[in-house]
């Protein structure tokens, strides 16, 4: 357990995400659903996600298993996926604020809901995502096996492939012409520096 300085590293920043989880997700708005997009495949998608995000790396690090599977990075990639782990959770936290009671674990949009194009969501639609994939590349580089490396990246890449597109017709049926001015300037999970 915990044989190098990238795993204690890997571990502060789960601990971390989790915390900036518990503190910044008070709830979520509770009145009646307007929209649900939910679907049984997205909900399988997720259970695999965790497997990938929880399972996979824990397993590792309190077993050491699967060892057959280690590789070792220089140093240096290590650092880099530290630097981009730091960078995951100050997205993390920052998209939690921003977004504040119209976050939703699922593809639901209440009675309620606003639009939120102000702070990160000003730059691009999907921060929250895009932290989540900063944080998978970062547990290649700090969980140095070929299985718990990327089981985050692997398993969480047909999740978001598959659920922006349905979020955003959420969002275009629900919001119009605004979300669709808001898509013009955004980019999906990357801010945008072109046009
Ligand atoms: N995809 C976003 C939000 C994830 S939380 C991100 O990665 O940051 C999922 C919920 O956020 C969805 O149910 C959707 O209704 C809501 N949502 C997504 N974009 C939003 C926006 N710009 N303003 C308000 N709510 C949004």
């Amino acid at each position: 357990m915990f044989d190098s300085v990238f795993e204690i590293i890997y571990v502060i920043g789960f601990v971390l995400g989790s915390v900036i989880r518990k503190l910044y997700v008070r709830g979520y708005r509770q009145d009646k659903i307007a929209d649900d997009r939910e679907n049984w495949f997205d909900k399988l998608l997720l259970v695999i996600v965790s497997l990938g995000f929880i399972a996979a790396p824990w397993v590792y690090l309190f077993t050491g298993w699967p060892a057959f599977a280690d590789y070792q990075l220089p140093s240096w990639a290590g650092w880099i996926g530290a630097a981009i782990f730091a960078g995951a959770l100050v997205l993390l936290w920052r998209s939690h604020v921003d977004l504040g009671l119209n976050w939703s674990p699922k593809m639901q949009i209440r009675d309620e809901h606003t639009l939120v194009t102000k702070g990160v969501y000003k730059y691009m639609r999907h921060p929250m995502y895009s932290a989540h994939l900063l944080w998978a590349i970062a547990q290649v580089l700090l969980l140095q096996n070929w299985i718990a490396g990327p089981a985050f990246l692997v398993t969480s890449v047909p999740l978001y492939m598959f659920r922006m597109p349905v979020e955003e017709r959420m969002m275009l049926d629900r919001f119009g012409e605004e979300y669709k001015l808001y898509m013009s300037r955004t980019g999906r999970m990357f801010p945008r520096f072109w046009g």
